[in-house]
């Protein structure tokens, strides 16, 4: 690759609207540039980068039985609808209207599409398990897109789904998908750790996140010291603390049911549409199904929802429950799926209110700057999300520790969340009708650049493992105009491309210290310098990696380059 024919727009200035390391040098170096907020181009070296992540990815993907597919990001939502996710997703879900006026979301993930194709055409046991995996851009309005490729909202993402007729079946690709995952990483290169996902449940075995360990990360990892136990608890300050909510008052109804059949029904009542009644939950409340209906701003919301419920608030309510409770259905609410998240939050609210000792929790009364032991016991708790940095670790080995770290990679075990309401059935050995038993795993490709960028760098710029960098070799005839110089950098150039080194050739005619500078910001593993001792045929070699500098002739380059 010639550098003055193709397209690598260094910076001599750090932008001021990059906060992260990552960030400014992902740009400096010109492998990215923005478009509008969270929407990135990926120029020459970053696509460079990208296909050789992809491609380890690939490799141990298609080892444990993976087979590639491409599926469309272009959904009609008449599938979200099927699982009731178009209503429960949220405004992350980028949705449009084609010409005739039907919905559509871009997808920010794969589930309902997958199912939607295997139920069709998976209809006996004897076709399971199956493992498909795509890389593919993904679409998510982030409410906080930020910190370059870490949080976009188009951004690429390897999704793998695998459909399995036993549970033991599951769990061996789970595995599977585990070891892959580790191998991945460790190939990367990255210092990471795979974590409990679910900060709710001690032992919890059914989803993993794969935590690259940084102090720019989004997530708290409390790990103990001295065992393999790690979890992701990424919500403890907003249960410790309960902050007062910021900004518009707070509103929460208590409405029984029997007139909201429907999700329309309950957007009409609100008078907002479907969409935005994301936060409208069913509890059970003395055996009477309750709709929990607030509005407004999504972190906000799951604080009221937290202040709406008292003491006598059992469990969510499932649309059987419901139905049950008033012979009214609820069909298109579905299972109420909540995001992960707020099901927690309001799980634990409830058990919160249980315990209370303070007289907050009566109707209409607002619940708040609640602290745990001080107004309810946290002994019932086997939930980590008190978890303290210096505590006993919960396996019962070590000292809890905490650190930060960006989620690379999520596997979780979805049983038949998608396949029940989606009606992706199969024939057991017995001939009886089952769903699909289903997981599904995650790994955020264009995120991983990042992660890599903020872990490979020092102060003059990217510094990337050897197998991984855009380029192998980064050639630089220190003066074009100078004919030793260039001959000799022209040889070198067809020698080792003829030896299969991917070379970055500076044939620019621009002043040696504007190519010195370009290269340590690129971070390509090995500089050539082909200077002063040109006409006698030496180069001089340095490693971007330990600074480590060498004279070598031409003649023994490929040898000492093995
Ligand atoms: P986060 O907690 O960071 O928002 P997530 O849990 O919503 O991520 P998943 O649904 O688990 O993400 O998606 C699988 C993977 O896709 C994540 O582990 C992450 O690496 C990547 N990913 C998710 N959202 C983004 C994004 N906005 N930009 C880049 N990568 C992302
Ligand atoms: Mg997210
Ligand atoms: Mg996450
Ligand atoms: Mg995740």
């Amino acid at each position: 690759m010639r550098q003055s024919k193709t397209f690598i727009p260094t910076l001599r200035e750090t932008p001021s609207d990059a906060d992260l390391k990552s960030h400014q040098l992902l740009l400096r170096a010109g492998y990215i540039r923005q478009n509008t907020s969270g929407v990135y181009s990926y120029l020459p070296l970053a696509k460079k980068m990208l296909t050789k992540i992809e491609s380890i990815i690939r490799e141990e993907m298609d080892a444990i039985g993976g087979s590639e597919v491409l599926m469309p990001s272009l959904q009609q939502a008449e599938l979200w609808q099927e699982t009731g996710r178009w209503y429960t997703y949220g405004p992350e879900l980028m949705r449009l209207n084609d010409r005739h006026g039907r919905e559509f979301a871009l997808g920010p993930t794969h589930e309902e599409v997958i199912t939607s194709l295997l139920r069709d055409e998976i209809k006996s046991y004897k076709k399971l398990p199956l493992t498909l995996y795509q890389i593919q851009t993904k679409f998510r309005d982030e409410k906080r897109p930020r910190f370059g490729l870490l949080r976009g909202r188009e951004f690429i993402m390897k999704d793998a789904y695998s459909f399995h007729d036993t549970k033991e079946s599951l769990d061996a690709t789970y595995e599977d998908m585990k070891q892959a995952y580790t191998n991945i990483f460790t190939r990367l290169g990255l210092n990471f750790r795979a974590v409990i996902a679910d900060s709710g449940a001690i032992g919890g075995k059914d989803t993993h996140e794969f935590m690259v360990l940084s102090e720019v990360g989004e997530d708290t990892i409390a790990y103990s010291d001295s065992s393999d136990f790690a979890a992701n608890i990424e919500m403890a300050e907003v249960n410790v603390a309960y902050p007062e909510p910021e900004g518009e008052e707070l509103t929460v109804e208590k409405v029984d049911t029997p007139d909201v059949k429907t999700i329309e029904d309950v957007a009409a009542f609100l008078d907002v549409r479907p969409e935005d009644c994301i936060k409208t939950l069913v509890f059970i409340v003395d055996d009477e199904p309750v709709v929990v209906l607030s509005r407004g701003d999504h972190e906000i919301n799951d604080i009221k929802v937290k202040h709406a419920l008292d003491a006598s608030i059992v469990e969510m309510a499932t649309p059987e429950q419901v139905k049950d409770a008033t012979g009214t259905e609820i069909g298109s609410l579905g299972p109420v799926k909540l995001p992960t998240g707020l099901k927690v939050i309001a799980d634990h609210a409830v058990r919160n209110m249980r315990n209370a000792v303070t007289g907050a929790n009566e109707d209409g009364r607002h619940y708040r700057n609640v602290n745990p032991e001080r107004d309810f016991s946290v002994d019932s708790y086997e939930d980590l999300r008190f978890i303290k940095e210096g505590d006993p670790s919960p396996d019962g080995n070590g000292t809890i520790r905490f650190a930060k770290g960006i989620e690379v990679g999520h596997i979780f075990k979805l049983g038949t969340t998608y396949s029940e309401p989606m009606e992706g059935n199969f024939l057991d050995n017995n001939g009886r009708q089952q769903p699909y038993i289903m997981g599904c795993y995650g790994i955020g490709v264009s995120r991983l650049m990042s992660a890599m960028a903020e872990q490979f760098n020092d102060d003059d710029g990217l510094k990337w493992p050897k197998d991984l960098a855009p380029a192998d070799i980064h050639l630089i005839p220190v003066n074009m105009k100078d004919d030793d110089q260039r001959e000799l950098a022209e040889e070198m150039y067809g020698l080792l491309s003829s030896y299969r080194y991917n070379v970055l050739f500076d044939d620019r005619p621009e002043r040696p210290g504007v190519k010195f500078a370009d290269a340590d910001l690129i971070g390509l593993p090995i500089r050539l310098t082909v200077g002063k001792k040109a006409a006698e045929g030496i180069v001089e070699v340095k490693f971007r990696a330990t600074g480590e500098t060498a004279e070598w002739k031409k003649e023994e380059l490929t040898d000492k380059l093995r």
